[in-house]
């Protein structure tokens, strides 16, 4: 297949790209940067199947030539309002991105008569009621609060998704992302594992937010990439939630890295970091997608977090050292 892949300089999208261009397929990625990096996506530059296209998703997008696929993962990701890189901090943009890019993306697929699959996320489900969280649930989002940004342009996004599919007969699918971690994750972007890993590797107490009770469910990317292909390749259009089950404590995730990167530096508690509601829960039921896909994660946290440790120690300068 020819695929465009939007938000391709990013952490999932680079994964993405060299996944579906080792399984044959020919690339065509898109991005403007602004959370993203090109060093993403510099190995990819010399490779005949690869094209790239700097450009704003959330203004017309044309791209020459066939399209059998359309992946839409640009946004931005990060929920902490401390990074420059949060949504909180890029607010119409990430609207715009989830709304106007999904609308301009689905133009593309509905046009080349091609398979649409959005990355979409588990904070569709916002601060859930019902635990763990399966696709039937419809969520618990406040739509003024200040997450709403990027959770209600998600929501928004798959609902337009759905039209799209029932009125234009797209072959759209709709993948729920939990978590997911890995090798090209911004250490700057504020999510939990680079803030963590990168403050273990650097010998600092973690910084864990609350009392650390809030739990979460870590995927490493490989795992998740897998998900998303089988998902791509099937026929199911209705959501499927892509994540790792294994819930955790936010206080068991910091000793988890602080065990295996050997820091002695202990956690830092910090109180009110977040200034929106942070959702105290969530674990994803992905029975949907071991039925339907066949599929489960096969990495747990600590063999995740060896495969990702070298990338950050190279960012961080301490290649050649325990
Ligand atoms: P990322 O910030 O690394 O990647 C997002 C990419 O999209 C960046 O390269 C950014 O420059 C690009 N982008 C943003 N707005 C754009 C625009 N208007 N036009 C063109 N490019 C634009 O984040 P990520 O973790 O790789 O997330 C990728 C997708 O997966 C996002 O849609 C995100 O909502 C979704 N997701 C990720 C996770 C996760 O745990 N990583 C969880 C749930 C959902
Ligand atoms: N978190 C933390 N310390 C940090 C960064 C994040 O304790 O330095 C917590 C955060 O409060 C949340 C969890 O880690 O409970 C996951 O945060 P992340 O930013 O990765 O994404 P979220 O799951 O909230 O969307």
């Amino acid at each position: 297949m020819r695929i465009l892949i939007t938000g391709a300089a990013g952490f999932l999208g680079s994964h993405l790209c060299d996944r579906l261009l080792a399984d044959g397929h020919e690339v065509v990625g898109m991005d403007n940067f602004v959370t993203g990096s090109r060093d993403n996506i510099a190995h990819l530059m010399g490779n005949d199947k690869f094209t790239f296209y700097k450009h704003d998703v959330s203004n017309y997008i044309f791209v020459p030539g066939k399209m059998e696929a359309v992946l839409h993962f640009a946004s931005p990701a990060s929920p902490n309002p401390q990074s420059p890189y949060a949504y909180f901090n890029l607010p119409i943009q990430t609207m715009k991105a989830g709304a106007l890019g999904t609308h301009n993306t689905l133009g593309v697929a509905k046009a080349n008569h091609a398979r649409f699959l959005l990355a979409s996320t588990s904070e569709i489900y916002g601060d859930p009621l019902v635990h763990p969280q399966a696709e039937t649930y419809a969520g618990n989002v406040d739509p003024v609060g200040p997450r709403a940004v990027y959770d209600e342009a998600k929501r928004f996004a798959e609902s337009l998704t759905m039209a799209y599919h029932r009125q234009h007969n797209v072959d759209t699918r709709i993948v729920r992302i939990f978590n997911t971690y890995g090798p090209r994750m911004d250490l700057e972007d504020g999510r939990a594992l680079p803030n963590l890993l990168k403050q273990a590797l650097l010998g600092q107490p973690v910084t864990v937010y609350g009392d650390g009770s809030q739990t979460r469910s870590f995927c490493y990317v490989d795992d998740l990439v897998e998900g998303i292909v089988r998902l791509l390749l099937s026929n199911e259009h209705m959501p499927v939630n892509i994540g790792n089950p294994v819930e955790m404590s936010l206080l068991q995730f910091a000793e988890t890295i602080n065990r295996i990167t050997g820091n002695q530096a202990g956690m830092a508690f910090v109180a009110d970091a977040r200034s929106a509601r942070d959702p105290q829960r969530r674990q994803p039921d992905i029975t949907r997608a071991r039925t339907i896909l066949g599929w489960e994660p096969k990495v747990n946290l600590e063999e995740g977090l060896h495969k990702t440790i070298p990338y950050f120690k190279e960012k961080l300068g301490l290649t050649g050292l325990k």
